[in-house]
């Protein structure tokens, strides 16, 4: 080990120092029909009942449930209200009033019958009403689903597409979020090549780069493709400059012992201040984290599963924190494993598996994988189950963590 006090941190230890180190980006105002997927940073409150008056729930009659009590009933039908439209009668006994869906109900009326239950009288200027109904009935009150002034999302709180839909139906014109991570994406290693390229003997395509991108952008990071970088300390510094000037640095390869393996010398004559250089996990263990400025700094272990394991328990929680999520880890549950699964102790494995539930009790079957390079079997992973550090085996039927992936 190039640092005699380096030592391998245990995965909880690694995660805490990561969240310790990231901070709340700063707020914006955008429109909601912008801030699709950012986390809000204010509380937001009905400007106003909802609905705002009481409305017609299908198109028919509205009416007074007493009138129709005995129902077959004949009334006498005053006007027409369309959705949009201020009733200009109120209602007496025996009159109704055709309605549409979302219209505001006439006052005096208590109730609507649907238009698939009455048939036209007398000329059609009457209704006939075949079936009664009660008071109430396809009828919503005002205020039903919100009252002025109550609370209807919190700080914290995605902006999921309901939630942006809630946000513009209590009229609040912006709203405040966090800004948006930037972070620079930079696969480091000699032997890589774009994924348009046919590799020559000896070369591979950079899988890492597309999909650490793609990791970043689902968490709604904006992605500074920063291209493959050469295993040479001054491309590795032209790296540094570029990525440092971002919110999170994420590079992929040469965190291992290699020759070629420069990225940690790089960081720390960059004058990034690393925390930790290996995390007792499987797969996974080169994994450099160190902050600059504030910048975060994440030296991923280049074989492709193991970088995205990484991704997936130290850099999505720092992601999450960063634009203001309240919750920041993954989502983890007990699961009931389908097969037996042996390990060497001393790290703790994350092992990619097929989440299903069987009722309410959620199973796991592990996925037959080579390891940390098979990304086509990780690929079809939904969860990863989680062996504890010191079992060297774990047995079909027990139950285990597991973290589903995003
Ligand atoms: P390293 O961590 O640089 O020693 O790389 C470990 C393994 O991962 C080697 O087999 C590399 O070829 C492979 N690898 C490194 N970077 C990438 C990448 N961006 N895409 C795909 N495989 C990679
Ligand atoms: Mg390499």
């Amino acid at each position: 080990m190039k640092d005699p006090k380096a030592r391998m941190m245990d995965v909880d230890e690694a995660l805490q120092i990561v969240l310790r180190e990231t901070r709340v980006l700063p707020w914006e105002r955008l429109e909601p029909a912008d801030a699709a997927g950012r986390i809000l940073a204010e509380e937001v409150r009905a400007d106003g009942d909802q609905p705002p008056f009481a409305k017609a729930m299908m198109d028919g009659f509205a009416l007074r449930s007493l009138d129709v009590r005995a129902a077959p009933a004949e009334l006498e039908v005053i006007e027409e209200i369309p959705a949009g439209r201020m009733p200009s009668h109120p209602l007496k006994r025996g009159q109704a009033a055709r309605i549409m869906t979302g219209a505001p109900l006439p006052e005096g009326a208590d109730a609507v019958q649907m238009v698939e239950k009455t048939e036209p009288a007398r000329d059609g200027r009457w209704v006939r009403i075949l079936e009664m109904v009660g008071p109430g009935t396809h009828v919503a009150p005002r205020g039903r689903e919100l009252k002025a002034g109550e609370t209807v999302l919190l700080p914290g709180e995605c902006l999921t597409p309901a939630r942006i839909g809630v946000l513009s139906s209590v009229g609040q014109p912006t709203v405040l979020v966090h800004r948006r991570p930037r972070v620079a994406v930079a696969p480091t290693g000699d032997e890589l090549v774009r994924w348009d390229a046919t590799p020559k003997p000896g070369q591979i395509r950079n899988s890492n780069g597309p999909a650490l991108a793609a990791s970043c952008r689902q968490l709604g990071a904006e992605v500074l493709d920063l291209g493959i970088i050469r295993d040479e300390p001054a491309a590795l510094e032209e790296c540094l400059r570029q990525g440092l000037a971002t919110d999170l640095l994420l590079l992929s390869g040469g965190v291992s012992m290699g020759t070629y393996d420069l990225v940690e010398a790089a960081l720390e004559r960059g004058g990034v201040e690393i925390f930790f250089r290996q995390v007792a996990i499987r797969p996974g263990k080169p994994a450099v984290f160190g902050r600059k400025g504030e910048c975060l700094v994440f030296g991923l272990p280049g074989n492709p599963v193991s970088s995205l394991v990484i991704f997936q328990v130290l850099v999505t929680p720092a992601l999450r924190k960063m634009q203001g999520a309240a919750k920041w880890e993954g989502r983890r549950l007990e699961a009931v494993l389908e097969a037996p699964v042996a390990q060497h102790t001393g790290r703790t494995s994350y092992l990619p598996g097929t989440l299903r539930f069987d009722g309410a009790q959620a199973r796991i079957q592990p996925i037959l994988s080579s390891g940390s390079a098979d990304l086509p079997a990780y690929s079809s992973a939904n969860a990863l189950l989680i062996i504890p550090a010191d079992r060297d085996r774990v047995e079909a039927g027990e139950k285990l963590r597991v973290l589903l992936l995003d």
